[in-house]
């Protein structure tokens, strides 16, 4: 924050987003070209990036190649040159329609709610309001508090973009706690709640009270979980005053009732962990009882070399947050800017594993969040009768699944788990319930 930075508060970063990025980027690298492609990339998808990402994160003497700098900000190869021109054009036309219609085709081509979200995971249960639940494996139910369904910045590789547009037909979100509260009263199996978004930590502490306290009394949810990715994008959501303290004795609150309180982090580059407001916010999070854990996707332009991963798992590890998962990027957004093939995917997890101590190595990766469940390469192994990938499911809708190997053709372009195929030259499904 440069000294001439009002103080922060917890709730309310300074952020950009619109034509302002434009003229940031055009102020900050001087190139006119670079900052056009930021406006017509950002109708599609959502940015916004607050100042302390700006200040504190980028190294503008490296943008656009700066990690940071490709984590938030629009590129032209975000969208296909069809989709590129398609906006561009209803922009030059000066048409506020024209260009909304542009930007729906193209919103509608992107995968905008991957692994059949909306028609698979939301609980179909009589008469409950459950838009803005998920209930995809047996223990964990996700929650999307209305007031959550932002971010202190946006990543640009986000596969819940969808959730930030202004298209009320994409969004998932409950209103307040009573749709949650109700589900969980019909369904003892869950043990898990995940409050997700968007970022819960963008909400008020009361709201978010609102959603946790109703835990306390029902026993058979044992963990809490909060996504959030607030440490990178606006550490002073810990720090600062009197919301910030108040969410710290709510943790120890949950705590000390018999919670298990996980802070799911966000955690991309070791850039993210290097300034002190990051740092401090962490120690104050473990300082209040939350078990830190810490995941990622995978993505070109960012992180996909084995030292950065080396470096962050490491970082994570001093800082006290323990490495859980290194993702797939999704097949949704700008999946073809970001995508690595998974053979190169799997090279990375197994250098950057290499490179640190046991304590390091506890992240699993590289995972798929696909439609049958959570699946990892395993790595690539040569067979008599050729190269397979080795796979295996952490998670899935079929708990059958869980745990047992199962190969797939190797394809050294494959990006995502619908790319696979099975290996024998007979075999024509993975598993019955493949979809
Ligand atoms: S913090 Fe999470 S939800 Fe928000 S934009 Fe990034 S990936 Fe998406």
């Amino acid at each position: 924050m440069t000294s001439a930075s009002p103080a922060p508060s917890a709730l309310a970063p300074r952020s950009v987003t619109g034509d302002r990025l434009r003229q940031l980027v055009l102020a900050r690298t001087g190139d006119a070209g670079l900052a056009h492609d930021v406006r017509v990339v950002s109708q599609v998808l959502p940015f916004k990036v607050s100042s302390y990402v700006i200040d504190e994160l980028i190294d503008w003497d490296l943008a656009p190649d700066d990690p940071i700098y490709r984590l938030t900000f629009p590129h032209r190869d975000m969208l296909d040159s069809e989709h590129y021109r398609l906006v561009e054009q209803a922009l030059e036309s000066g048409d506020r329609g024209a260009v909304r219609l542009a930007v729906t085709k193209v919103h509608d081509a992107l995968n905008p709610h991957p692994g059949n979200q909306l028609s698979m995971n939301i609980p179909q249960d009589g008469d409950l309001a459950t838009w803005g639940l998920q209930h995809k494996y047996r223990e964990t139910l996700l929650v999307f508090p209305r007031q959550g369904q932002t971010c202190h910045s946006y990543c640009a590789y986000c596969f819940r973009w969808a959730q930030f547009v202004d298209r009320p037909d994409l969004k998932l979100a409950v209103s307040g706690p009573e749709a949650m509260t109700a589900y969980l009263d019909k369904h003892p199996e869950v043990t898990d709640v995940l409050l997700t978004g968007g970022d819960p930590l963008v909400m008020r502490t009361d709201l978010l009270a609102d959603y946790l306290r109703p835990l306390l009394g029902r026993e058979h949810v044992r963990t809490v979980r909060i996504g959030t990715k607030a440490v990178s994008f606006w550490p002073h959501r810990l720090l600062a005053g009197r919301e910030a303290d108040d969410l710290l004795a709510l943790i120890e609150e949950l705590g000390a009732a018999g919670k298990h309180v996980a802070m799911m982090l966000h955690l991309s580059h070791a850039a993210e962990l290097r300034p002190d407001p990051a740092r401090a916010a962490l120690a104050r999070l473990r300082s209040a009882g939350a078990v830190l854990r810490a995941q990622a996707p995978v993505v070109r332009h960012v992180n996909d070399d084995a030292r950065v991963w080396a470096e962050l798992w490491a970082a994570e590890v001093h800082l006290g947050v323990e490495p859980y998962y290194m993702f797939v990027e999704r097949d949704t957004g700008a999946q073809r800017y970001f995508a690595l093939p998974l053979a190169r995917t799997v090279q990375i997890y197994r250098e950057a594993t290499r490179q640190v101590s046991g304590l390091a190595r506890t992240a699993r990766g590289p995972v798929m969040s696909a439609t049958p469940g959570k699946v990892v390469v395993d790595g690539v192994v040569e067979l008599d009768r050729g190269k397979a990938f080795v796979l295996h499911f952490l998670q899935a809708r079929d708990p059958d699944l869980v745990g047992r190997p199962f190969f797939a053709a190797y394809d050294a372009q494959a990006q995502w788990w619908d790319e696979l195929r099975p290996f024998g030259p007979n075999d024509h499904e993975f598993f019955p319930l493949r979809s």
